[in-house]
């Protein structure tokens, strides 16, 4: 007789590893194919005001006379991933003298 508890437990962990897995997977080949700096409004990071992290993109939409109208994006702050060169090169300025 097989315990059906530790046959749940087993067939969880099955579970748990394969999800693990397969987004650890995904993440790592995602990020070696290009590694994008996108924000989660879905535009890049260069877009997006250094200053105030709001974001200059224009998105496009239906008004509502059937016109095209476009509307500054609504993102706030920047929350995508930092490219590693743009921390490293981070301008450090001289105080002005
Ligand atoms: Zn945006
Ligand atoms: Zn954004």
């Amino acid at each position: 007789m097989v315990d059906p508890l530790s046959l749940a437990v087993g067939a969880g962990l099955v579970g748990i590893g394969w999800v693990c897995g397969r987004f650890g997977h995904r993440r790592k080949t995602r990020s070696e194919a290009k590694p994008l700096a996108r924000c989660g409004c879905g535009h890049d990071l260069a877009l997006h005001d250094r200053a105030t992290g709001t974001c200059h993109a224009e998105t496009s939409r239906k008004g509502t006379h059937g016109l095209r109208e476009w509307v500054r994006c609504n993102c706030r702050r920047y929350t995508g991933p930092t490219p590693l060169e743009e921390v490293f090169s981070s301008p450090i300025l001289p105080p002005e003298s």
